[in-house]
């Protein structure tokens, strides 16, 4: 089927209006009437060809919600109308120990939602910026929120687990004192899912304007992190650091901050790398420097799980597809509260 879709064809070139092709759905397959796409700062990476490999035409999009249109006749556990979800993964290699793990976000046959290889014309995957996908089922995610909150669940299936996966393994709770630094997309979600879990949330931001609105988000805390004064006052003090920044920037300013056996878990993922820390900061505490890749399946369920039980949703700017351009403009300068979301109904003629 040719659906609508926003993309573009080179990572020197805008985005711009396109048509696409799904396949015609098979036995195992759901096919999506998207709603709802959020955007990304990896869309803006990885449409520019700031990280390696892009193909084109590139059509971004992994924060996707809509309703059930189709399934295939093996299908069991979606029915059409069904208020569901897609993420940064549409396939993997199912037999592999991080596929029995439903980490399959760690398996190195993950197919992402756009960008991957594919059999499905032109040869990669294509994103949600777009009508209509078409998934493999053990891919699809239940959304259990009110359909009204639609819009603000689609940031969840990215910028939600992307989070939600390191606070769990690194068991963020009642007791632990945790850093969220960068209150972006990722950061403001951070905020959200560490203070429903129970910890005691700071939120370190390089911009003045976002001192309330932080401590609107659910942080018990806020430093503004070029203010040498502000950081020092927390000593070392922190179990764990979420590090969300898409830029380089000096590691050791927040390392200093974990107390022993602290660790700062990196996700943002700046095109060029960070300055390396000083590795005393490092085995001075037993510290640990970690990184973490969006979510398994299973986990990305839990979360939404979480979210809808707990009223969990993302702080969304809803835009039409053609202002994508400008919202790129607008996340790269950190002017956006928190999350763009493409109302897909604007796509097409
Ligand atoms: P975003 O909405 O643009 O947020 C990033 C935040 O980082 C900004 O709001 C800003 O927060 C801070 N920041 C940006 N540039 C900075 C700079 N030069 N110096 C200091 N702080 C800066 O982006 P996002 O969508 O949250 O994504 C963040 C990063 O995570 C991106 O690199 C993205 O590709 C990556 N990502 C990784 C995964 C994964 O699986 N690991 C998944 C999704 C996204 P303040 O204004 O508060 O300082
Ligand atoms: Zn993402
Ligand atoms: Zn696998």
């Amino acid at each position: 089927m040719t659906v609508h879709a926003y993309g573009a064809h080179a990572g020197d070139q805008p985005l711009v209006a396109m048509q696409i092709q799904r396949r015609t759905p098979g036995p195992r397959d759901v096919q999506i009437a998207i709603a709802y796409c959020g955007v990304c700062h990896s869309d803006l990476h990885q449409v520019r060809a700031e990280w390696a490999g892009t193909r084109f035409p590139c059509v971004p999009g992994h924060e996707i919600v809509g309703k059930v249109a189709a399934v295939g006749a093996e299908v069991s556990g979606f029915q059409p109308g069904d208020l569901v979800g897609v993420g940064c993964i549409v396939d993997s290699c199912r037999q592999c120990a991080e596929c029995d793990d439903g980490l399959e976000n760690y398996c190195d046959g993950m197919v992402g939602t756009y960008n991957g290889p594919t059999a499905d014309a032109p040869g990669h995957t294509l994103g949600g910026y777009s009508q209509q996908i078409v998934v493999d089922q053990r891919y699809v995610l239940r959304v259990r929120h009110d359909e009204a909150q639609l819009a603000a669940v689609a940031p969840l299936l990215c910028a939600g687990v992307t989070t939600w996966s390191p606070l769990r393994h690194w068991k963020a709770g009642p007791g632990k004192k945790v850093g969220v630094v960068g209150i972006g997309g990722l950061g403001h979600m951070a905020v959200k899912l560490a203070h429903a879990l129970g910890a005691h949330v700071v939120a370190f931001t390089t911009s003045d304007s976002k001192r309330e609105a932080a401590l609107a988000l659910g942080a018990d805390e806020v430093v503004v992190s070029r203010n040498a004064g502000e950081m020092a006052a927390h000593g070392t003090s922190f179990e764990l650091i979420l590090n969300t920044v898409a830029a380089p920037h000096n590691l050791d300013a927040f390392l200093q901050l974990l107390k022993r056996d602290g660790a700062m878990v990196l996700v943002g993922a700046p095109a060029t790398p960070h300055p390396s820390p000083a590795v005393f900061n490092l085995i001075m505490k037993r510290r640990t420097l970690a990184g973490s890749l969006i979510g398994g399946i299973p986990e990305t369920q839990e979360m939404l799980d979480f979210c809808a039980e707990h009223g969990v949703v993302a702080d969304i700017e809803l835009i039409r597809a053609d202002g994508i351009n400008d919202a790129y403009e607008r996340m790269l300068k950190g002017d956006v509260k928190y999350r763009f979301v493409i109302d897909t109904a604007t796509l097409g003629g």
